[in-house]
């Protein structure tokens, strides 16, 4: 078991709370804090015990001057301060004179918030390529490290593995929720367990079904993982897409895994991803030369859902058509009313699937919405991930 924040007396020290404050923000206005909410509970918990804390993030990519403006915490500082009911101290950089001052002045139970980790990424990726003088000048302000940033566990950056090696350490209260509830279905799940593919990053998730297969007893695949497939058995795609580096392993899988790998029998098809596209419903295999497919049809909903019935353990990653189109929304929109109805764990991964369930109306209706796809998917795949290898056992 993974040391946890309860594990150590906070009691006047600097505690360094490694947190996924990465919001999509437009226009300086947060679009969807979740990520600010579910990283309270911990920042709430070092306050209440005394300690003077020192949260850092990142947000978005920042690779030149230009991209500074647009990924400045300022906004989540404002936020996360309305959260807590408590003043937060934004210091408007990561390292220097400002930090140390702002660190040095501290009292119990106060909380800074440095700026965006990712600025060090500017000047030779620092914080993404765990630059070691980084991480040591960052342990340097701090006492105790708890990493609470799920989102960002499966990469090691400076911020989280970087701290994590000099300073002593635990989880938060919602990495070890994710942990948790994550582990639990992957490694000693109610059967049957169904795992559900969907989404467009298609190269990142092809790895998962190596790895799905093993664990669940029915793999459901939509969205655009299926047509890598469908090629793969000789069918025409159209202009839909595909991952042709993985035409042969999609080939094996699922000459090897027949039985669980369930793919689409129908499809619906546009000609283009624009809202007033020409629509047609077509079996698999007659996808036209000009067409893409871009949602699941009927009849695939109905075969997914006479599984899904009967599931106790549900993991869902990425939408089964492009379902920010009214026209091709009505996949994605059908399978979160019947996961929203089941009497099972069911698991959403993935942050475009969390949002479509959001857009649907059944956010309240899963047992946990995961705060890390990137994360989630690399837990799937049987992956250790990084950010909480480093962590110390009890
Ligand atoms: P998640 O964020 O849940 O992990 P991804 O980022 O992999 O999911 O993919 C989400 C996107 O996949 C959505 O924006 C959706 O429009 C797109 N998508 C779903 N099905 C298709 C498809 N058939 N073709 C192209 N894009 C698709
Ligand atoms: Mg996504």
């Amino acid at each position: 078991m993974k040391k946890t924040i309860v594990d150590y007396n906070l009691s006047n020290k600097k505690v360094i709370i490694r947190c996924d404050l990465n919001v999509p923000i437009e226009n300086g206005v947060i679009t969807d804090d979740n990520r600010i909410v579910q990283s309270v509970e911990t920042i709430k918990y070092a306050v209440d015990a005394g300690a003077k804390v020192i949260v850092l993030s990142h947000l978005g990519r920042v690779k030149n001057e230009e991209d500074k403006k647009d990924n400045t915490l300022l906004p989540v500082s404002k936020r996360l301060s309305e959260l807590l009911e408590l003043p937060v101290i934004f210091v408007p950089c990561t390292r220097g004179k400002k930090v140390q001052d702002a660190v040095n002045n501290m009292k119990s139970g106060e909380v800074v918030l440095l700026e965006n980790t990712r600025f060090e990424d500017i000047d030779g990726k620092k914080e993404s390529g765990n630059d070691e003088e980084l991480g040591k000048y960052w342990a340097s302000l701090g006492d105790i490290f708890i990493n609470d940033a799920f989102g960002t566990a499966h990469r090691a950056h400076a911020s989280n593995v970087g701290i994590a090696s000099i300073l002593p350490n635990g989880i938060g209260f919602l990495v070890k929720k994710e942990l948790d509830t994550l582990g639990e279905a992957i490694n000693n799940p109610n059967r049957p367990f169904v795992i559900i593919l969907g989404g467009k990053k298609v190269s990142d998730k092809i790895a998962v079904i190596e790895n799905a297969v093993k664990i669940a007893d029915y793999v459901l695949i939509g969205g655009g993982m299926s047509y890598t497939f469908f090629k793969a058995f000789g069918y025409e795609v159209g202009q839909s897409i595909v991952d042709n580096d993985s035409i042969e392993f999609c080939k094996r899988i699922y000459e090897e895994n027949k039985d669980k790998i369930i793919l689409p029998v129908d499809i619906v098809t546009g000609t283009a991803v624009v809202p007033n596209t020409t629509t047609r419903l077509t079996d698999s295999k007659n996808i036209g030369e000009n067409e893409m497919g871009l949602d699941i049809g009927v009849a695939t909903v109905n075969n997914f859902k006479k599984i899904l019935l009967n599931a106790k353990t549900v993991i869902w990653n990425g939408p089964v058509g492009v379902f920010e189109l009214e026209k091709f929304a009505n996949g994605t929109k059908k399978l979160c009313e019947i996961l929203a109805n089941l009497r099972a764990k069911v698991i959403i991964g993935g942050g475009d699937s969390a949002a479509a369930a959001i857009k649907f109306g059944y956010k309240e209706k899963f047992t946990h919405i995961s705060t890390g796809g990137g994360a989630s998917l690399e837990m799937l795949e049987g992956k250790e991930l990084p950010g909480i290898k480093v962590i110390s056992e009890k």
